[in-house]
């Protein structure tokens, strides 16, 4: 089992400082259908994952629906150039499945994880920013080739002394990345 680098503990600490690794709302995400969630399969945090994923539930439906599509680096593996995609083409395979699980199921609400540490991202050398990355990347391909889904991207982070999930803020994403130097534009409202 890995534990996180210094380097992605650094990283860490100020996706959350500038709030791009946010507190779970899950009154914001649809979930009355049920929801795709696309995530590792690391057996070492995919319990938790579902577990958190359960109670967002509560509120909108019942019982949990969630149906699960487990691969070695979740999410990850939807972006085209993503490191973690060989001549396999799990990409293509990865979508086919989100895809037929939508027209099976009926769920439009795709939550899609990365997570750290992964096993997966750590083969490829990728770092937690990378993997974030990635899993907006992923987002904008499921929008491009799924318009009508509604999808939100996740981020579980184990510390080694405690797990979390979190929602990732695509637009403080870009934000940070616009304008690197200046954390007073972290404050502006919205998301
Ligand atoms: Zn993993």
């Amino acid at each position: 089992m890995g534990h996180l680098s210094d380097k992605d503990r650094r990283a860490y600490s100020k996706l959350r400082e500038r709030q791009i690794l946010m507190d779970v709302d899950s009154h914001r995400l649809n979930l009355s259908a049920g929801v795709i969630l696309v995530a590792c399969s690391d057996g070492d945090q995919l319990p938790d994952i579902f577990n958190n994923i359960s109670h967002s539930f509560e509120g909108q439906r019942p019982s949990a629906r969630i149906h699960t599509i487990a691969l070695n680096g979740g999410a990850l593996l939807l972006p085209a150039n993503s490191p973690l995609v060989t001549s396999h083409r799990e990409d293509e395979v990865l979508l086919e499945h989100i895809r037929v699980a939508r027209e099976l199921k009926g769920i439009d609400t795709i939550a899609l994880y990365t997570h750290a540490p992964c096993g997966a991202g750590g083969m490829a050398g990728l770092t937690l920013e990378q993997e974030i990355d990635l899993l907006l990347s992923a987002k904008s391909r499921i929008k491009t080739e799924l318009p009508d889904a509604k999808v939100a991207c996740f981020c579980h982070i184990d510390r080694g002394d405690g797990k979390r999930t979190y929602f990732v803020s695509r637009s403080r994403w870009i934000l940070m990345n616009m304008y690197p130097d200046s954390p007073g534009m972290w404050n502006i409202q919205g998301q």
